[in-house]
């Protein structure tokens, strides 16, 4: 059980989390810091949150758990304002897509409280924005991975697992580094893909012959690419290494997929799909 627990950022992911715990009555006291009075009068509005902080040190007074929700980019500058605030005893987490970079702020701006920080990850969203589209049934039987570091203290985070496991989440462990190159091709890549192709459609001559005449795989293949793009602009540019690899990896299968259309090789594109189908009909039946 939590007492009082300070969520920096109350958008999609800040506000399903404390939505759910409110739901699971996991939490007596639930505090929102953000950026803009409007989103977090928003939130209070809509019964996310108890109280709304626009300062940082008074939103995390008191607080036993604390939880970062804001776009990767922001994370640095949360973290070394939150620093010298943190109250003795807090556990803080974070829910941002990339870890190794969070890591390295974390590290330089909590100095000897580092070992209280817990690294996390949600993998769960939509491609909506704010706190108006939170959800709390959001993580419900979806995995959240902690990152935890060598010197990351057992019970900070045995608290942070049991708080997403109040959320209805189940929880696995990665080390950062594992975690950023498998989500560079799991989550990163596709995101990219889907922001590329109808970047690509919208500036075609015929962009709005295509557009009125697309079809279902269209749409299933585009949805996250009306996701928020400062969050996206932030993710590539943290995990940059790991992106850059799974990009190069797809533009080379592109390549060879340009090369069988060209040479009219039937024979590799019917084994490629059906490599892919198989897979995909696997990953279906899982879901
Ligand atoms: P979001 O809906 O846009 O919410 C972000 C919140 O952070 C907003 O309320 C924003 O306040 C606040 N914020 C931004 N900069 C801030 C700053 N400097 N100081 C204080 N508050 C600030 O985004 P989200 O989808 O919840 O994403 C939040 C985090 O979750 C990101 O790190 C993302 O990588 C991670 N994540 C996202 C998903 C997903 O599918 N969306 C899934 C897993 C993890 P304003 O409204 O006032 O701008």
């Amino acid at each position: 059980m939590i007492d009082k627990i300070c969520i920096i950022g109350i958008g999609l992911i800040g506000g399903s989390l404390a939505r759910a715990l409110r739901d699971a009555g996991y939490v007596r006291e639930i505090i929102g810091y953000g950026r803009s009075v409007g989103n977090l009068q928003q939130a209070v509005e809509l019964g996310v949150i108890d109280r709304a902080e626009v300062s940082l040190p008074d939103a995390v007074r008191g607080a036993d758990m604390i939880v970062l929700a804001v776009p990767v980019g922001n994370m640095a500058e949360i973290l070394s304002t939150l620093g010298p605030a943190l109250p003795d005893d807090a556990v803080v987490t974070d829910v941002g897509s990339v870890k190794g970079s969070v890591i390295t702020a974390a590290r330089a701006a909590l100095s000897s409280r580092f070992a209280h920080f817990v690294p996390g990850h949600p993998l769960a969203g939509t491609e909506q924005s704010g706190v108006a589209a939170s959800l709390p049934d959001l993580f419900q039987r979806r995995r959240v991975i902690l990152t935890p570091e060598p010197d990351t203290d057992a019970d900070a985070q045995a608290r942070v697992r049991a708080m997403w496991e109040a959320a209805g989440a189940e929880v696995a462990t990665l080390t950062a580094t594992d975690h950023d190159r498998i989500l560079a091709v799991s989550s990163h890549l596709p995101h990219m893909l889907a922001y590329c192709l109808v970047d690509m459609v919208v500036r075609h001559d015929d962009h709005r012959a295509i557009l009125e005449n697309s079809a279902g795989s269209f749409s299933d293949a585009t949805r996250v690419a009306a996701s928020d793009p400062v969050m996206w602009r932030d993710i590539c540019l943290a995990n940059r290494d790991a992106l850059l690899e799974a990009l190069r990896q797809y533009h080379t299968d592109l390549g060879a997929l340009v090369k069988a259309i060209e040479k009219g090789d039937g024979k590799w594109l019917c084994e490629t799909f059906t490599r892919a189908k198989h897979a995909r009909d696997g990953l279906n039946k899982k879901q």
